[in-house]
């Protein structure tokens, strides 16, 4: 009998390194004539397939080398979901170019903070962006040159001539060779709030984003078929839309682009006339949809499943999509660091089913179990793991393939002992393994599915002449989950009104940062270590959250 060591040779299978081009060229090759729909800012409905995308996408990448663009330089984009977007993507992740996607709705100092960190190159922005992007050109000299996604006539006043993206792509042949690199090359960056500082960079691998597809894939996680039709709500600049137009191109969904007007009638006006079966988004986007709904008696009449995530999703969103549509909800947990799906609550297993409604409405509110490919721990604050008895809250950490080790620029490994990243989030896990977020230990509001830093609000509130110490917690909010309170302990002796204070932070903070109201309070609740007691003052604000 041979020993094994004759078997050593190594490894026998083929070397398809897993880079993310390989999606595309997949759903070219193999669902060509699945639609992309995009909707334009005027409300056009434009449409290509993946076949006519895929060529497109290779034109990008000819441009980008032709004009001096190199594997690992960071492109940015400033774009909402579109088609253009999407070839953009795949155009530069394909000669192993890094898209780096920004939130076009952050501050402008943290904008220019994430687009100079970042190294950014190029910006390739929708028009409707265009004087934001001509602002961060001005200020960030990395920035060679500002395209526009669009054809000649939809180009925005002042752009240079030749600045559309269909122009530069009609200008380029479809003949750009993709992929060979190794699969551990960057193939997306996005910035994400810390608790306190700057954000920070998430830098996926192409075999990170590509695993994270075939993740999804699984039954019991997003599981896209070549029968469905996508509407991808979730913005493309959020932690690659969860992932969705990798996860559409694998499947070869068709695949749909709702641009800017997120609008009850807007999404219901798409999600009817393009058949739409499976859509992601927050529950703020949902919640806007189902009054929408109920105040105009309208059904839907073609979609099945709704991934919901980002924040909590409420009883009452589950409900009214299975009570009043037959929509199941997948209620999703993430980060952009797990990019990002870390757990989903779909159907539930046969012995809680079996229990009728009630109890798989139970077991759908919580997060969910872990797809093959995420692992989660509970643990205590000496790291010893916690039981999973659905009642002990830990800190919770996970480990996978498609996780974050460190951040973009950082050396230091951000990884306990065994390898797990800390979410910030707490939570317990049940006998049936799933998770459910009961808490979140890092000091941030969540407020219709982006951040906001509690932290960075009080700094600047606290540089008030009158002020002696600012703090800022989150309250619930029917629409938009959470927002911020500011709360103010003035200097001895000073009076001061809401509106001043409000008013400082104008300017200084974007627009949806702004408290929704200030109080002021006799003395501020300090903890052993004189540090700002925010326990104390959660109790004190009803409702308020972990922020
Ligand atoms: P982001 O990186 O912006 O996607 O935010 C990730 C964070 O959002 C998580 O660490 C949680 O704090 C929160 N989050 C995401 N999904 C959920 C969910 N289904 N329920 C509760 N919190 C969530």
């Amino acid at each position: 009998m041979p020993t094994t060591s004759a078997f050593t040779g190594g490894d026998h299978m083929q070397p398809w390194s897993l880079t993310v081009d390989r999606l595309i060229t997949h759903a070219a090759r193999w669902h060509g004539d699945r639609e992309l729909v995009s909707r334009e800012a005027d409300g056009r409905i434009v449409r290509s397939s993946w076949a006519a995308s895929e060529r497109r996408a290779r034109r990008f990448s000819a441009a980008l080398l032709a004009a001096g663009i190199r594997p690992g330089d960071r492109i940015g984009t400033l774009a909402m979901n579109g088609a253009r977007h999407v070839e953009a993507w795949f155009g530069m992740m394909g000669v192993g170019i890094v898209c780096h996607t920004i939130n076009p709705r952050l501050f402008e100092d943290q904008l220019a903070y994430i687009v100079e960190h970042g190294g950014d190159r190029w910006l390739l922005a929708d028009p409707m962006f265009a004087p934001l992007a001509e602002q961060l050109r001005a200020r960030c000299p990395s920035i060679e040159r500002v395209i526009y996604l669009c054809d000649a006539g939809g180009l925005p006043p002042g752009a240079a001539p030749g600045s559309d993206f269909d122009g530069l792509l009609a200008a380029h042949e479809p003949d750009a060779a993709w992929g060979g690199f190794d699969e551990h090359a960057p193939a997306a960056l996005c910035y994400t709030s810390g608790t306190t500082g700057h954000p920070k960079g998430v830098l996926y691998s192409h075999r990170s984003q590509l695993l994270h597809t075939m993740i999804c894939a699984q039954a019991d996680a997003i599981a896209l078929s070549a029968r469905d039709t996508v509407l991808a709500i979730v913005p493309m600049f959020h932690a690659n839309a969860w992932g969705l137009p990798f996860m559409a191109a694998a499947a070869g969904a068709k695949f749909v682009l709702p641009g800017i007007k997120l609008d009850g009638r807007s999404v219901y006006e798409l999600l009817e006339t393009e058949a739409v079966t499976f859509s992601g988004a927050v529950p703020t986007v949902w919640q806007v949809l189902l009054d929408y709904l109920t105040v105009n008696r309208l059904r839907l009449s073609t979609l099945k499943r709704v991934a919901i995530g980002g924040s909590a999703c409420p009883e009452a969103l589950i409900r009214g999509f299975r009570d009043g549509h037959g929509v199941q909800v997948l209620h999703a947990w993430g980060m952009t660091e797990l990019s990002p799906i870390g757990t989903v609550a779909g159907r539930a297993p046969p012995e809680v089913a079996a229990r009728g409604p009630d109890a798989e409405l139970a077991l759908n509110l919580k997060q969910g179990r872990v797809p093959f490919g995420v692992d989660m721990k509970i643990t205590d604050d000496e790291d010893r793991r916690l039981p999973h008895d659905g009642r002990t809250p830990g800190h919770l950490r996970v480990q996978g393939p498609a996780i974050s080790a460190r951040y973009f620029r950082e050396d230091r490994e951000a990884l306990d002992a065994e390898g797990y990243f800390d979410t910030g989030d707490i939570g317990t896990v049940d006998e049936h393994g799933y998770l459910q977020i009961t808490d979140r230990a890092k000091d941030l509001i969540k407020s219709g599915g982006e951040w906001i830093s509690s932290v960075e609000i009080e700094n600047i509130a606290a540089g008030h002449p009158k002020a002696l110490m600012a703090a800022v917690v989150a309250i619930p909010h029917p629409r938009w989950r959470e927002r911020p309170l500011l709360v103010v302990q003035l200097k001895d002796g000073a009076s001061a009104t809401r509106d001043e204070f409000l008013g400082f932070l104008e300017g200084k903070i974007a627009k949806f940062w702004m408290p929704d109201d200030v109080v002021f309070i006799e003395k501020m609740p300090l903890g052993a270590t004189g540090k700002l007691d925010k326990k104390v003052l959660r109790t004190r604000y009803p409702g308020s959250a972990a922020s």
